[in-house]
């Protein structure tokens, strides 16, 4: 029988570039994404696609009851800006943490019992031992690794009731575009470093701005473990298999295991792209822990993970290509 995988957020970032990846694996692939932050031009044409809400229940019913093949969810339909989230908690708890009950009541109605989760090392909040293992201390400092985190909950006990067996993955920092340069990042608007950097080299942005020179790290400015879209992508397909052989929940870290500052990543892009790119000390942002890198070695030992860019020039020299060739990214929002 054939089986087919539902993304939802496929349209954004981390999504487009699963979807991608499932599609060059010759995966039947349904996506669904309201489009609210991704890109319609993000998606595989070799995808099918659906724009909604995923809190939507009679739209979500429509979609699985038109593709009976589907037995499996990757779930990124999320808002992700940790700043935003300070300012407008509700907004992070409806969108995120509502939006999964509503999911996982239409599959346990279509008894779809399988879902990866798009989770993040800010469900941590701030660590108390470096590398960062799944075990650990899971205590939120911002709405967003709040609502992810109550997410997380509500699929443990959905799965103990209604037996849906779920994997989060919880994301380090994601950093990189497909090689070739056709998708990428695209954020509006722009918080994250390597873009900001980026968009500073192309002359878009006068100086990048670093948040903080007085952290407890090596400069004094954060380190943070940076992972290709591309390695995230293999680890869902992974998560997905490794669900249909039957076995249980679980949580696993995606990061590289290797930790650079902000002062080593604008090094670094200043190497890739040839380009000066100004920068000053400013202010703490508030909210950054000093250190995030990830003990990874759970997701390569049980989902057989083994990425592929552990070299942070080859991510960046992917960003840039895309940058390069998407200076307005995909030019779609107005
Ligand atoms: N950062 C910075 N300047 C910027 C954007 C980000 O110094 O213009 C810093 C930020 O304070 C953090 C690191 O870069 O230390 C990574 O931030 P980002 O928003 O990319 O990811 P996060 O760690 O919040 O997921």
């Amino acid at each position: 029988i054939s089986m087919s995988i539902l993304v939802l957020g496929g349209a954004g970032y981390i999504g487009s570039h699963t979807v991608d990846r499932l599609v060059e694996n010759k995966t039947e692939v349904i996506v669904v994404d309201s489009l609210v932050t991704g890109h319609r031009a993000a998606v595989s044409k070799d995808a099918k696609f659906y724009q909604g809400d995923i809190a939507d229940q009679d739209f979500m019913r429509k979609v699985f009851a038109e593709n009976p093949t589907i037995d499996a969810v990757i779930h990124f339909a999320a808002f992700s800006l940790v700043a935003e989230s300070m300012k407008k908690p509700l907004k992070y708890f409806d969108n995120n943490t509502t939006g999964m009950v509503k999911l996982l009541e239409v599959m346990n109605e279509v008894g779809v019992k399988k879902i990866v989760f798009s989770s993040t090392a800010a469900t941590y909040g701030i660590p108390e031992t470096m590398p960062i293992k799944e075990t650990d201390l899971q205590k939120p400092i911002n709405p967003y690794g709040e609502s992810k985190l109550a997410m997380e909950k509500i699929m443990h006990w959905t799965d103990l009731a209604n037996g849906i067996k779920f994997v989060a993955l919880r994301y380090f920092n994601v950093a990189g575009a497909k090689p070739d340069g056709s998708i990428g990042e695209d954020h509006n608007p722009e918080t994250h470093l390597l873009p900001i950097v980026l968009q500073v080299a192309a002359g878009q942005r006068e100086k990048l701005q670093i948040f903080g020179d007085d952290y407890n790290t090596p400069d004094g400015t954060n380190v943070r473990d940076y992972v290709h879209p591309f390695d995230l992508a293999d680890a869902h397909i992974l998560a997905v298999n490794y669900l249909r052989e039957g076995n249980d929940s679980a949580a696993f870290n995606l990061g590289s295991s290797t930790g650079f500052s902000n002062m080593e990543i604008l090094k670094a892009a200043r190497e890739v792209t040839g380009k000066k790119i100004p920068a000053q000390i400013a202010p703490r942002r508030g909210g950054d822990p000093d250190t995030l890198i990830a003990a990874s070695d759970k997701a390569r030992k049980i989902l057989g993970w083994k990425p592929q860019f552990d070299d942070i020039h080859k991510i960046i020299e992917t960003a840039w290509k895309w940058h390069e060739t998407h200076p307005n990214g995909y030019d779609d929002k107005k």
